[in-house]
């Protein structure tokens, strides 16, 4: 059978974020897999390695996260700022699972950086902020957490830990098949709820972890970085070799795309806050405005500035 066969044959595999339930751990999770909407995005730049990776991974993570918002427009961003080789990261998710993003770095300073590499390697000092907006009940709420730890897992585990109180382990593993040019990252989030409840009073003090959590996280620990990313194991699979013996319960995947929200209208709204004076600055020799899309890379033409108010 062909790599191709076994695509066509089964479902979630790739670009996919599945939610699921395993009641008798408290654990409720959500496992994602990224594929050919990772080649979408990284494609639209020019990322040495290492950054690739780190987007892939920051990507992945934020599907993993935005997926829980279900209001069509509900937004999750995921920004980290640093003084370091990677000085910006932004990705960002709406519903129902669109995904973009892109990083600014240092090309002197990431050069010899090697893909993988820690935060503290990739970053220097920095923060991640985690914003959620909920566009239809208005509800927005910002949580920050210091660029630290080795990986961007551990970085979202101790962001949870600390702001929600909600014990959490994050797992994110990235491969990319050097030969066709190809990108897949996989992710897992468990997280504990005390009596299968959100917002149930916790049974255990927090050096004193619940039992049931110990074992959910031991589990997860034994998760191969392969696992995650191979697109010949679908996720219910992983899922089943992680939890069979407590019967995880699968509920509705959610389909991840690559989009972007530029448009020309926005642009040019964004364009009519400057004044005039400045407007004749960013014109080229040819006359025209041009304003590139930091996420996707389109480039929008202005023939004219656009025209005050
Ligand atoms: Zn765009």
């Amino acid at each position: 059978m062909s790599s191709e066969a076994i695509l066509l044959d089964s479902t979630n595999v790739a670009d996919v974020v599945l939610p699921f339930q395993v009641d008798g751990l408290d654990v409720r999770g959500r496992i994602a897999r990224l594929g050919p909407t990772l080649d979408a995005v990284l494609a639209a730049h020019a990322y040495p390695a290492a950054v690739a990776r780190l987007l892939a991974e920051a990507l992945t993570l934020t599907a993993l996260l935005g997926s829980v918002l279900r209001e069509e427009g509900g937004q999750l961003t995921l920004q980290a700022k640093s003084n370091g080789p990677v000085s910006l990261l932004v990705t960002d998710y709406k519903a129902p699972g669109e995904v973009r993003g892109y990083a600014e770095f240092d090309p002197e300073k990431i050069a010899g950086i090697e893909p993988g590499a820690s935060l503290p390697e990739l970053f220097g000092e920095g923060y991640l902020a985690l914003t959620v907006d909920q566009t239809a009940s208005n509800d927005r709420y910002q949580g920050i957490v210091a660029l630290e730890g080795a990986s961007l897992a551990e970085a979202a585990g101790s962001y949870f830990e600390t702001s929600e109180q909600l014990p959490s382990r994050v797992r994110l593993a990235v491969r990319h098949d050097g030969l066709a040019n190809r990108w897949y990252a996989g992710g897992l989030l468990i997280q504990h709820l005390p009596r299968g409840e959100e917002g149930a009073q916790r049974l255990f003090a927090a050096d004193a972890p619940h039992p049931n959590w110990q074992h959910a996280t031991v589990l997860a620990d034994t998760l191969r970085d392969e696992e995650l990313t191979d697109p010949s194991l679908t996720l219910e699979t992983v899922l089943w070799r992680l939890f069979h013996q407590d019967q995880p319960r699968i509920y509705t995947p959610i389909v991840i795309t690559k989009g972007c929200r530029c448009t020309r209208e926005r642009i040019q709204s964004v364009l009519r806050q400057f004044s005039f004076n400045e407007l004749m600055d960013m014109r080229e020799p040819d006359g025209a405005i041009r304003v590139n899309c930091a996420f996707c890379s389109k480039d929008f033409v202005f023939e004219r500035p656009a025209e005050k108010d």
